[in-house]
């Protein structure tokens, strides 16, 4: 079985050389590692390849997270993600989140992500890189910006939203991406129920705690055993599927 990791964010994950060797022995063929700081862009950049492995590729995206939007490097990441997007696989983890501690009540917080996020998407746009979205309490916000930006490749990442956010992505010709979360949370199950297969992927956000397990890329597998089982098909019909997806969207 062959797997992709689409959204993980290496860089945080303790003892990242023997994590790699127990993905590799998964079936993890290739991770896509995000930025989502000035510090995750510059190690997704330059250090995430000498993890990887003859069986297992690791390709980088560079983004700014929207929890980052006060960090006092923002501009310093921007910069260094506008500088170096040709050499990204994808512009990401980017996107909106009005959960976020501060933000649900406060309009110019909200208004302050907006604007990076468009920057961002604008970027992608311009240099023909599909993006990887946190949309986090903000789905409705996050798929009408997409759209509005002329973005070709997306993938609406763990995307737990409303149905009618999902069949407008979805008719986008847009992905979502499902981690071990499908396990237990009703939101993203409904969307991966709702999400036909060949716009289907898979990843772990690793290093994520889910349910006070610390996730890593092998634990791609449980993600790969939730979905077999809501979309009642075979695991390794899953695998092929969502690894040819995932090979397609980030020309990989
Ligand atoms: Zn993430």
């Amino acid at each position: 079985m062959q797997l992709i990791d689409t959204h993980a964010h290496l860089e945080d994950v303790q003892n990242l050389k023997e994590a790699i060797t127990r993905a590799e022995e998964a079936g993890v063929i290739a991770i896509i590692t995000m930025g989502s700081s000035y510090r995750a862009n510059l190690w997704a950049l330059r250090e995430s390849r000498r993890y990887e492995r003859e069986g297992l590729r690791i390709y980088p995206a560079l983004g700014v997270h929207p929890w980052n939007v006060n960090d006092s490097d923002l501009g310093e990441a921007l910069k260094f993600v506008k500088e170096n997007v040709d050499e990204a696989y994808a512009v990401g983890e980017i996107g909106l989140d009005y959960w976020y501690r501060g933000v649900r009540k406060n309009p110019e917080k909200r208004e302050l992500q907006r604007r990076l996020f468009v920057e961002l998407l604008e970027l992608a746009r311009d240099h023909g890189k599909p993006v990887s979205i946190h949309s986090r309490g903000a789905w409705r916000d996050c798929v009408d910006l997409v759209i509005k930006s002329g973005i070709e490749r997306a993938v609406f990442h763990w995307f737990s939203g409303p149905q009618d956010a999902l069949e407008d992505l979805l008719r986008h010709g847009y992905y979502v991406s499902a981690t071990p979360a499908v396990a237990y949370s009703r939101e993203h199950r409904r969307v991966v129920m709702n999400t036909p297969l060949d716009r289907l992927l898979l990843e772990t956000d690793s290093p994520v705690e889910y349910r006070g397990v610390v996730s890593e890329p092998a634990h791609l597998l449980r993600t790969l055993s939730e979905v077999a089982i809501l979309k009642g098909a075979e695991k390794n019909v899953i695998a092929k599927k969502t690894t040819e997806n995932a090979r397609r969207l980030f020309r990989i």
